[in-house]
């Protein structure tokens, strides 16, 4: 076995340069604004837990974050209901996709947060009163993750609430069944714009990283979430993250994450770091081909994997 390297000194660059050969993937059309993402986008960040951040080029170029807001809103959602949410929300993988029309059988409630039924409640379930309420809470709390402000992309956001059809379905069955209690329409407006956050490699990282350092951020030294709460999030990460791919992103990479259809992916390896991946190109899965190996050589060349 070769020798595990230093997160402090690893060649990031050398990193990317290696993954851009890669050329599989497609990229997402499912919205116009991701349909024009730049292919060749690629970077990779790492957050330490004192406070270090480390970014390829490109960490800097701004994305929307989609589905790698959804352990976010997971840990808001806690934080808000004072751990209610746990009770509201499944914690099974599903083994479908991200949008699957389905809830628990029996309990009517979304399978697990990772999922789009589970997100679009935890958006519902945080604090705010109404669509701008809770959105401006999303948008304060990411930002504590991160550890400095980030915008939304209007246009992503208008672009998610208008064609996000299944969304609205997956809204409108969820009242029928009495799990979401605000308006389907408003549900759906309050996820769209969480996904619609703008990030970049290097504050997804200190996300990450926030939640593998036990709550706190390690850039800042806010505790942005209770240490049990966190786990209770990394978990779900690593049961749930990659949707129906998770069983094989765990033997392969072992590492906590959540993919999402920008072609981002955050990851949290508890009491080690965070990174963050991006490279638009997805498998069928709704991964990104870049960031899957990517993360395969990270979980292997930094020792990272879980069960390693
Ligand atoms: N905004 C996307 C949706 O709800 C997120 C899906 C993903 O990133 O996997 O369809």
């Amino acid at each position: 076995m070769s020798p595990v390297a230093d997160p402090a000194r690893y060649d990031l660059e050398g990193l990317r340069d290696r993954v851009l050969a890669e050329e599989a993937g497609e990229v997402d059309d499912s919205i116009p604004e991701l349909a024009g993402a730049d292919a060749d986008l690629c970077a990779i960040a790492l957050a330490l837990p004192d406070g270090t951040v480390r970014g390829s080029t490109q960490a800097d170029v701004p994305f929307s974050i989609q589905s790698a807001v959804k352990p976010f809103l997971f840990a808001l959602a806690l934080l808000d209901t004072g751990g209610d949410a746990l009770h509201r929300i499944g914690i099974e993988p599903t083994g479908e996709a991200f949008d699957a029309i389905k809830l628990e059988s029996g309990t009517g409630r979304p399978p697990n947060p990772m999922v789009n039924a589970g997100a679009l409640l935890t958006a519902a379930l945080v604090d705010g009163g109404d669509v701008e309420g809770r959105s401006e809470r999303i948008r304060r709390g990411l930002a504590a993750f991160a550890g400095r402000e980030l915008d939304v992309d209007e246009d992503v956001a208008r672009s998610e609430h208008l064609l996000g059809d299944r969304n609205h379905a997956l809204a409108h069955l969820m009242r029928a069944e009495g799990t979401l209690e605000v308006g389907a329409d408003d549900a759906v407006a309050v996820y769209a714009r969480a996904c619609a956050t703008l990030v970049d490699a290097e504050a997804l990282a200190v996300m990450g990283a926030t939640l593998a350092c036990g709550g706190v951020n390690p850039v800042t030294g806010e505790r942005v979430l209770p240490e049990r709460s966190a786990r209770d999030v990394v978990s779900v990460m690593a049961t749930c993250g990659v949707y129906d791919g998770s069983g094989r992103w765990m033997r392969s990479v072992g590492i906590p994450a959540k993919s999402s259809v920008s072609g981002a992916i955050v990851l949290s390896a508890p009491r080690t770091l965070g990174a963050a991946v991006i490279s638009p190109p997805l498998d069928e899965r709704g991964t990104s081909v870049r960031g899957r190996v990517a993360s395969e050589r990270l979980s292997d060349e930094l020792g990272l994997h879980v069960f390693g």
